[in-house]
């Protein structure tokens, strides 16, 4: 059966990039039964703090990305690391290193001076270990294939191929005794049984190292799939100076979790047209054939427009809620059943008018604003002299108005241009202005429903006495 894992190191913040990654090992386990797994690999100690490790669990579950098993630290693993250095040792695969800083040292210049990349020269490779200097500190290294070259068959990628004579003797085990990334990785996705391991196209040239490991113990090596990276519109490596691009950014700038996630996926794969695709659907149609090679760029109005299409679907009352909580951060907006009540019964009209959940709040903070309201620029302007004695006379016939709600008050508005031979918007959009502070709301008669009677007539009175 499948398995596939995602890996993040805790930095402190969930990168979309990588948060496409989870999402795309998530699918394509839930997609072939399989299971998903999450490996947090926080052996840099000072980084992963419990707080890092709290920001990717918390962005992992507000995507609805659930892994199937306990999530496995790395930093916990690293006897059974080193067990795995040792077991190469003996079987002659791997060998200890006594090479000195300054022999380092004078490796690097040489391979720069002849213009070639940086290699250990392999010259404790097969040393007699009863040279060894006393009470030297070692290093272990595994030894490089040196003839030939390794391919990887890569999902997406295609085969990807380097000359063996390119790999040199890479440290598997350091001085002070610590694992190397590349080991733990390895070791890791072994132990975990992983099947697949579907990663960011930075990690291209790590797995060729990985794959020294995996043969020197025998192990078969799982499927890779390297997606490229995310780039910002211009081209470049997508970075700060483009926009957001962590998780909680686009929480907080209001995106739903569906949206973000419906985005990241047809960001870099595809099925035919569809846009919108639901979890059920992405879980049916998600195949790692569907995934291009070559970067993505993201487009933020194409993702505030999905947003806005998630938005219009989403359900009345998980809006009303997160609407409630951020309208709990606003001053003088009253948070009481009374507003979550008119909230509720205009979020139809209002999630049709917003595409972020902030701009939703923003819109709907009249509704919980008591009188005097404060009025936008457009809005003063519709309250003039002659507009505020007109809605005085307005008020006495929503008195009337029976029962007080969209087709009553429909009917009222009509009747009472007709009346005084106004057109209806020179009716409403005064009256919308004083009973919302703004010129945009949902329709006229749904608003002032909402509100209720006696706020419309006490917002209506605040204006012409
Ligand atoms: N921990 C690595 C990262 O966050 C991922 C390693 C992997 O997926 O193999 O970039």
């Amino acid at each position: 059966t499948v398995r596939t894992r995602f890996a993040p190191s805790p930095t402190g913040l969930l990168h979309i990039g990588n948060a496409r990654a989870a999402l795309f090992n998530f699918l394509y386990a839930r997609h072939h039964g399989g299971q998903f797994l999450l490996r947090i690999e926080d052996t840099d100690r000072e980084r992963s703090t419990q707080k890092a490790v709290d920001v990717l669990f918390d962005g992992l579950a507000w995507m609805g990305i659930e892994a199937d098993e306990k999530p496995v630290f790395q930093s916990t693993r690293q006897a059974r690391h080193t067990e795995v250095a040792h077991a190469l040792l003996e079987r002659g695969l791997a060998y200890r290193c006594y090479c000195t800083a300054e022999e380092l040292k004078e490796m690097r210049e040489t391979a720069m001076a002849e213009g070639r990349p940086p290699r250990y020269n392999g010259m404790w490779r097969d040393r007699d270990p009863s040279e060894a200097p006393a009470n030297t500190p070692y290093t272990i290294r595994i030894k490089a294939p040196r003839e030939g070259e390794t391919v990887i068959h890569d999902l997406v990628q295609g085969d990807v191929r380097v000359a063996n004579a390119e790999l040199d003797d890479m440290i598997i085990l350091r001085a002070d005794g610590t694992p190397v990334y590349q080991l733990a990785v390895v070791v890791d996705d072994h132990d975990m049984d992983i099947t697949h391991v579907i990663r960011g196209d930075d990690h291209l040239t790590n797995t060729f190292r990985q794959a020294m490991i995996y043969r020197a113990m025998g192990w078969d090596l799982p499927h890779f799939a390297h997606l490229p990276l995310i780039h910002g519109p211009d081209g470049a490596k997508l970075s700060k100076r483009h926009g957001a691009q962590s998780v909680v950014e686009f929480r907080e700038m209001g995106y739903l979790p569906e949206a973000l996630n419906n985005y990241l996926l047809r960001l870099g794969w595809g099925h035919g047209d569809a846009e919108i695709l639901s979890r059920e659907e992405q879980i049916r149609l998600f195949d790692l054939d569907g995934v291009g090679r070559s970067p993505s760029r993201m487009d933020y109005a194409k993702l505030l427009h999905i947003n806005g299409v998630w938005m219009r679907q989403a359900d009345d009352t998980r809006l009303t809620n997160d609407v409630m909580e951020r309208l709990g951060k606003m001053e003088g907006v009253d948070t009481s059943d009374a507003t979550r009540a008119r909230v509720l019964d205009l979020m139809p009209g209002l999630k049709e008018r917003a595409k972020t959940l902030v701009e939703l709040a923003d819109n709907a903070a009249f509704l919980g604003r008591s009188v005097p309201l404060t009025f936008d620029p457009k809005a003063e302007k519709q309250l003039t002299p002659e507009n505020r004695v007109m809605l005085g006379k307005l008020a006495e016939a929503l008195k009337a108005t029976e029962p007080f709600g969209k087709e009553a008050i429909d009917a009222t508005l009509r009747q009472f241009a007709e009346t005084h031979e106004m057109k209806l918007g020179k009716v409403a959009q005064p009256l919308r202005a004083a009973v919302t502070g703004s010129t945009m709301s949902p329709g006229i008669d749904d608003t002032l429903a909402a509100l209720g009677r006696d706020e419309v007539i006490a917002r209506i009175n605040a204006v012409t006495a």
